[in-house]
């Protein structure tokens, strides 16, 4: 799972904090390296992966609010609650222990120094009420769950019981979301490696993703097609492939 620092002159948001006790206090010292005032964190979606750790953090940087829209912060409260079992069974003795709940955010426009940060609901993908954020200004979108590179979509939450095809297809939507914004780079939160991607090809693994999650065959895919699935193929591509956000 990846965490994300957008930070200006002086200030910075945390978009994400993991759930394990150990990674929590790895990231809260990779905000302190920064040498930045963290202001706020903000959790994507309400799965525990993504704010467990925000009270790790919050101990080097209390002033921080920890904010959320209101339908990740019902899940959240869910996650925290009658999941808790789940979370301490994948992952016994290393769980957060001091976790707080996000706050419910009444402005989905955050300045961060005067530059928005936009927080974007995109409907249910790997569960309810998922978000994305979106930072027009260097055409950044951090993902969250919404967007995967190299993992296979999480399908098995099922918080809101309905149809398989029918959570595909939200998931899709989600996806087309984060395509309308037309962002530069993005960031996807489970992938192989730590690093933000152009979104180019951001968006061929998004339309694997996709294809996967439509149960088609990819060559049938128009968007892969227009947008290079081949580059994505080749292995040279790969090799020169340079991320253009820090
Ligand atoms: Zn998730």
């Amino acid at each position: 799972m990846s965490a994300t620092l957008i930070y200006g002159e002086r200030d910075a948001i945390l978009i994400d904090a993991p759930h394990l006790e150990e990674q929590s206090r790895q990231v809260a010292e990779w905000v302190l390296a920064s040498g930045k005032n963290l202001v706020a964190m903000y959790a994507t979606h309400g799965h525990g992966d993504h704010w467990f750790g925000f009270s790790e953090v919050a101990k080097h940087f209390p002033d921080a609010r920890m904010i959320a829209t209101e339908g990740t912060v019902a899940l959240a409260e869910f996650t925290a609650g009658q999941r808790m079992a789940f979370w301490n069974s994948q992952f016994p003795g290393q769980i957060v222990k001091d976790i707080v709940l996000p706050e419910v955010i009444d402005d989905y426009t955050f300045l961060l120094e005067g530059e928005e940060v936009r927080f974007v609901e995109a409907g249910d993908s790997d569960g309810p009420d998922t978000t994305f954020v979106h930072v027009p200004s260097i055409g950044l979108v951090v993902a969250g769950d919404i967007v995967y590179n190299g993992v296979h979509p999480y399908l098995a939450g099922g918080e809101r019981a309905r149809p398989l095809p029918e959570r595909r297809a939200d998931w899709i939507a989600a996806i087309d979301k984060i395509a309308a914004v037309h962002p530069r780079a993005a960031s996807p939160a489970w992938r192989r490696a730590l690093r933000h991607h152009p979104w180019r090809r951001v968006l061929v693994l998004a339309e694997f993703q996709r294809v996967a999650l439509a149960g088609q065959p990819w060559w049938l895919s128009p968007p892969l097609k227009r947008y290079g699935a081949r580059s994505h193929q080749s292995r040279s591509a790969r090799a020169t492939y340079r991320p253009n956000v820090r």
